[in-house]
């Protein structure tokens, strides 16, 4: 979800039956010393016995969620948060996005329903490894991430000590604060934070603009 490149890992959009390609990558081991892979696609290990006999029959190494359709959207609308200095967002009735924010020269209004939205995040330099240079948001992660924030649960935002990627809970995951998070991006299953929250990388934007109040009205 980070990364300028078009995959798989985008659940809701423009298509909501879209059948994208497994996007397998080495895991580590399952608990029973077995070589295992996740799925960047469609968010599962893969090396179970059944898998291996799948990739037997029909010489494909895909996951066993290979033929679900899923959501995606191609080009999410890229929006460069340094430009605002009053961001909304939140999830609404028809399923899209609702961005309002202001612009920093004028305090134009900007108003965007689209079904994702990518935030650049290279002109806030530091608070993401520089190696991710958007974070791409759907209406499931703005709508929990709403959630969270009114019942007060602990957010954070962990990122991943393999891969760097900031970690996003999502469903039940975003309502339980937790230590122990597996990593959507890379599938590693022990990235432990300081304390238990609930992760997302919203809160790391919306920490930074609590440190600026003279700067920054609200991000999020
Ligand atoms: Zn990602
Ligand atoms: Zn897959
Ligand atoms: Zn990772
Ligand atoms: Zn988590």
């Amino acid at each position: 979800m980070t990364t300028t490149t078009i995959n798989g890992h985008f659940r809701a959009g423009a298509g909501r039956d879209g059948l994208v390609p497994c996007d397998l990558l080495p895991a580590g081991k399952f608990r029973n010393g077995a070589a295992r892979h996740w799925c960047r696609t469609h968010q599962c290990y893969w090396g179970t016995k059944a898998d291996l006999a799948e990739l037997e029959s029909s010489a494909h190494m895909r996951c066993k969620l290979h033929a679900s359709p899923m959501g995606y959207v191609l080009y999410p609308e890229v929006f460069d948060i340094s430009q605002y200095h009053a961001i909304t967002l939140a999830s609404a009735d028809d399923g899209l996005l609702r961005l309002r924010a202001k612009a920093n020269d004028g305090g134009a209004l900007l108003a965007r329903d689209v079904s994702a939205l990518a935030i650049d995040t290279r002109s806030v330099p530091g608070l993401f490894q520089p190696s991710i240079v958007q974070i791409n948001i759907t209406p499931p992660a703005a709508q929990t991430y709403a959630a969270a924030l009114s019942s007060g649960v602990a957010l954070g935002c962990i990122d991943c000590s393999r891969c760097a990627h900031p970690h996003l809970d999502l469903g039940d995951f975003a309502l339980h604060p937790h230590r122990r998070h597996l990593c959507g991006h890379c599938g590693y299953d022990a990235v432990h934070g300081a304390s238990a929250c609930v992760s997302t990388p919203l809160q790391r934007l919306r920490d930074y603009a609590l440190r600026k109040p003279e700067h920054i009205k609200q991000w999020f």
